[in-house]
């Protein structure tokens, strides 16, 4: 089998997808959802004219300098003054509070004077000064969060002004991530000899949940097909079923035999990509399986790369991973036909800030990229590159939340 692009391996990944069905959850619950409709407001923001600061309601015309107004009531966030703003009067009034009728300017505290029961002006306002109007932020009716929408505390603040206790948004999809090898054991057991710990389970199913899903981490199946199969099983009706490490076609590579014995078609298993050529997708019943390198790095961006998309299309997105341009702090070399992810920290000089491409680009180096901060993308075929020429960066804080 020849490799693929990465381009295509994408579409073949994520093309076809239905998305999930929609559940409805409370507000408070709702951080990291997806919005299944478009939401409109159920009410005008601010719902009155409101003051934006603590002072006096009074009317522009009369509020000169020097003059003496009568203090007739109060208006607080929460409890209105209720009547109307006579001439020569003045209410006292409260940030949030609304602004009696006949007022049309707030006096501020500072700009003001008591005297008894009389009220002096020492700096007249303009007319309108620190009143916010009916509607300002938004009126009833409006759409102002659409269909596809992911839910970060800002936009959980507007739904809430916009009175929505409770949102649709789409189901999570399931996501059961499986570590394979002999060499494996759960972090924190005392390995054998000729042991490792695995790095790859509770890392992948952080980046599946960092990208909207509801995750489980199988945990490892020894390097057989048996156990292979036996594991996968218990994904039981996942959307996706993530197989880290032996996905590539070597004696020890049991996972395409194993899940081909289930039932699972192959789509391909080769890419051209670095790091993470032997990368497999499949489709086994109703769900699709993912085969990712089991090099710890080449796991997560391959993650990065296939798994947040595949995500995004059961939660109805099209994710496009963001790239933004920035310039290299040294030298790189050209490329071959495999696009190349390239972990690289950005520095600061004093040309302005660089991205300095990681010395070692080895995909076991957990340590180097943990202090990255950007991955550089170098497509198939890139001619190389001098320090301050510009080239296309994810930020991995945008991808790995
Ligand atoms: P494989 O893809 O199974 O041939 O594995 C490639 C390399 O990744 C080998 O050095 C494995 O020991 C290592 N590896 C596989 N799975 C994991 C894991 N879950 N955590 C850490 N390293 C792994
Ligand atoms: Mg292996």
């Amino acid at each position: 089998m020849s490799l693929i692009s990465v381009e295509e391996a994408l579409q073949r990944v994520t093309g076809g997808i239905t998305p999930t069905e929609e559940e409805v959850v409370p507000l408070a619950r709702s951080r990291g959802r997806v919005l299944a409709h478009d939401l409109a407001a159920q009410r005008d923001q601010p719902p009155f004219p409101a003051s934006a600061m603590d002072g006096y309601a009074v009317r522009a015309g009369e509020a000169r300098q020097g003059a003496r107004l009568k203090l007739v009531g109060t208006s607080r966030a929460g409890e209105r003054f209720r009547g109307s703003l006579g001439a020569g009067e003045t209410v006292r009034i409260f940030t949030g509070a609304p602004v009696p009728e006949g007022a049309d300017t707030v006096l501020i505290q500072e700009n003001a004077e008591r005297d008894g029961d009389m009220v002096i002006v020492r700096e007249a306002p303009a007319p309108g000064r620190h009143i916010r109007p009916a509607g300002l932020d938004f009126s009833r009716g409006q759409t102002l969060l659409a269909a596809g929408t992911r839910l970060g505390p800002r936009e959980m603040a507007l739904a809430a002004a916009m009175n929505h206790g409770t949102l649709a948004v789409r189901r999570r999809p399931r996501v059961a991530v499986l570590s394979t090898g002999d060499e494996l054991v759960v972090p924190g057991e005392t390995p054998g000899p000729d042991q490792i710990v695995s790095s790859n389970g509770a890392a992948v199913t952080a980046l599946a949940e960092a990208a909207g899903a509801e995750a489980v981490d199988l945990g490892i199946a020894v390097d057989s097909e048996d156990a292979i199969a036996d594991a996968a099983a218990r994904a039981g009706d996942a959307d996706i079923l993530v197989v880290i490490g032996g996905a590539s076609v070597g004696d020890h590579d049991l996972v395409q035999p194993a899940l081909a014995k289930k039932g699972m078609q192959v789509d391909f298993w080769k890419i051209a990509m670095r790091p993470g050529k032997p990368l497999m997708f499949g489709v086994l019943g109703p769900t699709k399986v993912l085969g990712l390198p089991g090099n710890p790095v080449s796991a997560l961006i391959c993650g990065i790369v296939f798994l947040r998309p595949l995500i995004a299309a059961f939660l109805g997105l099209e994710i496009r991973d963001r790239f933004v341009s920035m310039a290299l702090a040294e030298d790189i070399p050209a490329n071959n036909e495999r696009q190349e992810f390239m972990r690289g920290r950005s520095v600061e000089t004093p040309e302005g800030p660089r991205i300095q491409p990681a010395e070692r680009q080895d995909s076991s180096l957990l340590a180097t990229f943990a202090r990255s901060d950007v991955l550089i993308l170098r497509p198939a075929h890139a001619p190389a590159a001098k320090a301050g020429e510009v080239v296309p960066v994810t930020l991995l804080k945008d991808v790995l939340g």
